[in-house]
């Protein structure tokens, strides 16, 4: 099955190379930008839809009418203008149309192959693929990317919703996107000191999962193990956790130390 995820990445690498070049410079530069704001104006568009319906559904189809428009709008205007200079379609131009086309069937795979590779068949293949492993090499810098815009839209994620069952592998499912470089300095569970963020890596397969070290302790999580991370993660209360089931450790980055949460807890005390 893996020949078949190489086979995508060709076609989506040849597909956007051969008509990027064949539209030359000109449409290329404009397809590239009106990519851009057709994916601004959707994520803005699902920002606020989400915010005042609270489903996701209504968000997507926000999301879906506003980029549409965003990428058809250019185009149009584009027409209207009869924009065409004979410079697009110089050999040269071409050329680089073609480079910015293989640029966007890049972006079309960074995007496509971590999602096949969270459902059925495509865990197995995705990781196996010659073509697609740099594109899950370079998935965590998508996550800075959308922490740095402190992007609002949902991830496809195996992330547990309740703490029992971290790093259990749970099925990939829509979760509300966390932004973990926020949570840098979050206070650590066992000692109360304020944690450092490491960044995102990629651990099994597909999945990628932020960091935290508390640089007193040395204790390592996902956030979890922080009071701040564990509220925002699984929107309790460590302690309250904790009385119920005993010490924790972080099921994603192992401690190997189950600790109670030290001190009071800064969200709610
Ligand atoms: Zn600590
Ligand atoms: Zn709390
Ligand atoms: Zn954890």
């Amino acid at each position: 099955m893996r020949f078949l995820i190489d086979g995508l990445v060709l076609l989506a690498l040849g597909l956007s190379t051969y008509a990027e070049a064949k539209r030359g410079l000109f449409f290329a530069l404009f397809d590239l930008i009106r990519i851009v704001i057709g994916l601004a104006l959707g994520f803005a568009a699902f920002s606020l839809l989400h915010r005042m319906s609270g489903s996701y559904p209504a968000g997507f189809a926000a999301f879906g009418v506003a980029a549409l428009i965003g990428i058809f709008g250019v185009r149009a205007l584009l027409h209207a203008l009869r924009l065409d200079p004979a410079w697009g379609r110089l050999p040269a131009a071409r050329f680089l149309g073609g480079l910015l086309g293989l640029l966007l069937g890049c972006l079309i795979s960074a995007v496509f192959v971590p999602v096949i590779g969270r459902s059925g068949w495509g865990r197995e293949a995705v990781p196996r693929s010659s073509l697609a492993r740099p594109f899950l090499d370079a998935a965590p810098t998508l996550y800075y990317v959308a922490d740095a815009v402190n992007l609002d839209f949902p991830m496809l994620n195996a992330r547990a919703v309740r703490f029992e069952d971290e790093g259990r592998g749970a099925e990939a499912t829509l979760v509300d996107r966390i932004n973990y470089s926020r949570l840098d300095g979050s206070t650590c569970i066992e000692c109360g000191s304020a944690v450092h963020f490491d960044g995102y890596f990629r651990r099994v397969g597909v999945s990628v999962s932020p960091r935290f070290t508390c640089p007193q302790c040395g204790r390592m999580s996902d956030g979890c193990q922080t009071f701040e991370g564990f509220h925002e993660m699984y929107g309790r209360c460590p302690t309250d956790v904790c009385r119920e089931i005993g010490p924790i450790d972080c099921g994603v980055w192992p401690n190997g130390r189950p600790v109670m949460p030290y001190g009071v807890c800064p969200i709610d005390g």
